[in-house]
């Protein structure tokens, strides 16, 4: 890729990306960066030219990037971004710092961020996610984030600049999160890595966490309410519509509607990002067909389709 600053950290082109996702598909990236520090984040947004796409990434476990690719520099941090620290009820995490790492230092610390222990994503991801389970979303927990902008400015952005609902925050273009203050209950530290311990056993015992899968394909039906605060209520379960219309377990290709858990969407091993995107848009359709409801998704798919 022509145009393209130069940098400290990392820079790669046509890099390819399936291997850092966890559904394992997806072409190449024009260019992936990997930023030393935020200096060099800085410098290198400022210096690109406008029209060339940037596209921040975390861990990858809630994306599908298509088999086509990229056209973007993907810009992924790394060691440089990851730092913790606990200091009174406070936790300050770098975004590429993972949220069960973050939740059990903050255990450590006797800060009750336990529900973000068994959600596999980084903290860019939590943020931009809104990532939540076990009736606690990361807006519940947030003071504030800092930034870079497209244009290489460091800014912090408080809850109203989040603008968190359910899954969904507002978040500018091109911006990339590189950190974030969290605020947590206190708790007894033995007690909260019990919790977040059984908190695991159940996931293991209903989600299909040892395959190759991208959290919830679908969010919950909403309708309700959308505040994305713990409060909250998505009683309509995507898993009970996707299992009325009687697509538990459905599969196109090697991409398959898991058993174990019908909203869970699988790569059973030789899955094409247009298997699993083709399966999702079916059961769109199915349950739309049988119920009425129209299934959101909550995977974010990116990138462009193969052409012939
Ligand atoms: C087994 C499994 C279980 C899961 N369970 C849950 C669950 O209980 N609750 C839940 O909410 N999610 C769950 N997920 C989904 C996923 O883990 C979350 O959405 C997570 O927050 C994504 O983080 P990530 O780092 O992988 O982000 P990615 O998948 O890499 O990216 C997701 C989005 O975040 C943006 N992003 C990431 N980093 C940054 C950054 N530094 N700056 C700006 N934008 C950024 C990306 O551009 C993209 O739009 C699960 C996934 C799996 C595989």
């Amino acid at each position: 890729m022509k145009d393209l600053p130069g940098v400290r950290g990392r820079l790669t082109s046509d890099r390819a990306l399936n291997d850092l996702t966890w559904l394992r598909v997806g072409g190449p990236a024009d260019a992936l960066f990997q930023p030393a520090d935020i200096a060099d984040l800085q410098s290198f947004l400022r210096d690109l030219p406008l029209g060339i796409p940037v596209f921040p990434m975390g861990v990858g476990s809630n994306l599908i990037v298509r088999d086509g690719g990229l056209r973007a520099v993907v810009i992924r941090l790394g060691r440089g971004f990851n730092g913790i620290e606990a200091e009174g009820n406070r936790v300050t995490a770098g975004a590429a710092a993972l949220d069960a790492h973050v939740a059990r230092k903050a255990a450590d610390a006797g800060i009750d961020l336990t529900f973000l222990r068994t959600i596999p994503g980084s903290i860019g991801g939590a943020l931009r996610m809104n990532a939540g389970c076990y009736g606690s979303y990361t807006a519940d927990v947030f003071v504030s984030a800092r930034a870079v902008t497209r244009q290489g400015e460091v800014v912090t952005l408080s809850a109203d600049d989040m603008n968190f609902r359910y899954r969904q925050t507002d978040l500018p273009e091109g911006a990339v999160l590189i950190d974030a203050v969290f605020e947590g209950p206190e708790g007894d530290p033995a007690e909260l890595h019990a919790r977040m311990e059984a908190q695991l056993k159940k996931r293991d015992e209903t989600q299909p966490t040892k395959d190759r899968s991208a959290g919830s394909t679908f969010r919950n039906p909403a309708g309700f309410s959308s505040t994305g605060r713990a409060d909250d209520v998505h009683d309509l379960k995507a898993w009970k519509v996707i299992d009325q219309a009687g697509l538990r377990g459905a599969r196109r290709g090697g991409a398959q509607m898991s058993e174990k858990h019908s909203n869970f969407m699988i790569n059973t091993g030789t899955a094409t990002a247009a298997d699993l995107e083709g399966l999702g848009e079916e059961v769109r359709k199915k349950v739309y067909d049988s119920s009425g409801i129209t299934l959101e998704w909550e995977i974010m798919r990116v990138g462009e389709p193969l052409t012939e």
